[in-house]
């Protein structure tokens, strides 16, 4: 069987496209600067209603999605969610 070399469009830490071999892990709002799961409900709601593709892109993995500044999304991770808003409640009080 032939193999297929497809070539992926993802999101680096500097939240600049460049083209892997492989897929990313992550799905992500360019707008929003929000990721989550490849099969979010919420983003697949918005990209079956024609919304967001032109938004869409894509991570390697967590931590890139964190360094190119998105957060998690609230519906698909949770957990990853509740301890963004930690870390970012602990920022606020850093600040003062
Ligand atoms: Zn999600």
């Amino acid at each position: 069987m032939k193999k297929v070399f497809k070539k992926y469009k993802l999101l680096d830490a500097e939240g600049k496209t460049y083209i892997s071999d492989t897929p990313g892990l992550l799905g992500g709002n360019k707008k929003l600067k929000i990721y989550g799961r490849l099969d979010c409900s919420s983003a697949n709601k918005w990209i079956q209603k024609g919304y967001y593709v032109q938004n869409r892109v894509f991570f390697a993995d967590e931590k890139v999605a964190i360094e190119a500044g998105y957060r998690p999304c609230a519906v698909c991770m949770p957990d990853e969610y509740e301890e963004w808003k930690a870390s970012q409640m602990k920022l606020t009080l850093n600040k003062k």
